[in-house]
């Protein structure tokens, strides 16, 4: 516009000076040149229009040699356009946006990677799809995908993360893009074993591990290896090849009021199956789980776990639960023992010498493996080491932070034990425990891990997780999580 301008103002300045320009005619110029609906080149063309044209203003037809000289001066006004040149007004085309995406199905394809499919769209050229964690402002966009792609994976889900995905249509027509509304779809990617509550209770730990099979059929399955003294099951956890011909047993919870551990080793067994495709410290996970197998007793004294957290009330045998009660005041919530008041640590055949009476703790019971949970343990261990290649025994205690790793010389498991103590020391970071423990081993009457080294010859170590007296709070839960979290892959890597 401000070209012809300029030249209009030259050319009717022009006409001004020669006296050629009437008032009516300069005033009729300057009305076809700022209307509107005219395009700078229309008016530049009436401007320039021969002498003959009659549309154009009287006063133009004589235009001076002066005029359209300077007139020719600028290519617009010079050339003549050819009518089917004519451009068209720049007033753009509308266009239609593609339709609203009606639905986005997510689908979990393992512990970082959800796959999302969405509705056929109409008029889309593509689609965007962003994504965002809950809680947060903004949506990222992660792929632009063409129209013929309804699906799109995204491999960067964090483990026990929450996110909305959001999908919408765009169209491109006219050099323009416009785009639909979007839909949007959540997807939480949580982990199955909460560590937020205090009591990991022996329901929601059963609860869990059927879950856990069910979401992970062919990494775990399950056995029930026995029942306690009242009635509840002894779960064996078992991660890998079932067929492996090697094995590591990890038990946990043998003392009730430790039942933190069972938590973790929830956890940990959770871990395995959300890490099943990929990498623990450098060590592949299915690789390791392929060859050497996983039995995880998760909670080898149920009825006590129970008796910790919920007092003797939690005991459903009438009978039992009147034994108990005849001990008078008791502090249940320090409860080691079973339900028949046996310290299941005292109980098995290792220079078994029966001591105490029905308690809290302490207590080895009448005879070696009277209890119903050794007798399962016992059981296990026999069957793993007779037909599964039974490797070594990894036992979960709290509290203090040290480990049990000190053995006597024998080829059979001494090695095993030195390279698994020294391997979950250096995970762990926690301390020897060797000052607590004799070298004679004589406090040691009735206990698992040497019941495992000394009469079944298996290596095996004593883990004593947390800091604070036991039953632990939770919130030693997460210091406890850093350090043994690879603690089950690992020692497994090792055989
Ligand atoms: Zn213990």
């Amino acid at each position: 516009m401000n070209n012809s301008k300029i030249i209009s103002i030259i050319l009717v300045t022009a006409l001004l000076i020669t006296g050629v320009l009437s008032k009516d005619g300069l005033r009729a110029y300057a009305d076809t040149a700022s209307g509107s609906s005219v395009t700078p080149t229309e008016s530049a063309s009436a401007v320039s229009a021969s002498p003959t044209a009659t549309e154009a203003p009287s006063a133009t037809t004589s235009a001076s040699p002066t005029a359209s000289a300077k007139a020719s001066s600028s290519p617009k006004v010079t050339k003549t356009p050819k009518p089917t040149k004519t451009p068209k007004p720049k007033k753009k085309k509308k266009v239609k946006k593609p339709a609203k995406v009606k639905w986005i199905k997510t689908t979990y394809r393992d512990s970082r990677k959800v796959t999302l499919t969405w509705s056929f769209t109409k008029r889309a050229t593509g689609f965007l799809i962003y994504r965002k964690k809950i809680g947060a402002k903004k949506f990222k966009l992660l792929k632009k995908k063409g129209k013929k792609h309804r699906k799109y994976t995204d491999t960067k889900v964090g483990i026990n993360k929450k996110y909305k995905y959001k999908v919408k249509a765009y169209r491109k027509k006219y050099k323009q893009t416009v785009y639909g509304k979007g839909k949007v779809k959540r997807y939480y990617n949580l982990n199955i074993v909460k560590t937020t509550r205090q009591k990991y209770s022996y329901d929601m730990m059963a609860a869990d591990i059927h879950k856990l099979a069910r979401k992970y059929p062919n990494r775990m399955t399950y056995k029930v290896i026995g029942k306690s003294e009242d009635g509840r099951n002894i779960y064996d956890v078992i991660l890998g090849n079932r067929y492996a011909k090697k094995t590591l047993l990890f038990i946990a919870a043998i003392h009730a009021r430790e039942y933190m551990t069972s938590l973790l080793a929830m956890r940990q067994i959770e871990r395995c199956m959300q890490e099943y495709n990929y990498t623990v410290g450098g060590t592949k996970v299915n690789y390791v789980l392929g060859d050497v197998c996983v039995h995880y007793i998760v909670m080898a004294n149920p009825d006590g776990v129970m008796i910790s957290q919920n007092g003797f009330t939690s005991i459903r045998n009438a009978k039992l639960r009147k034994k108990l009660y005849k001990l008078g005041p008791v502090n249940t919530a320090l409860w080691k023992a079973n339900a028949r008041g046996v310290d299941l640590n005292r109980n098995f055949a290792f220079k078994f010498k029966k001591k105490g009476k029905m308690s809290s703790e302490g207590y080895t019971g009448k005879k070696a493996h009277s209890e119903k949970e050794s007798k399962a343990i016992v059981k296990l261990v026999k069957n793993l080491q007779k037909y599964h290649g039974l490797k070594g025994v990894i036992n979960y205690h709290a509290t203090g932070s040290i480990i049990f790793g000190s053995v006597r010389k024998n080829r059979k498991y001494t090695n095993g034990t030195v390279a698994m103590y020294n391997l979950a020391r250096n995970l762990t970071g926690y301390a020897d425990a060797g000052s607590y423990e004799s070298s004679d081993v004589s406090d040691a009457h009735g206990n698992f891990r040497e019941y495992a080294m000394y009469v079944k010859k298996i290596p095996s170590i004593t883990l004593e997780i947390g800091k604070t007296p036991c039953p632990l709070v939770i919130k030693e839960y997460a210091d406890i999580w850093k350090r043994n979290k690879n603690i089950v892959i690992k020692e497994a890597a090792l055989f």
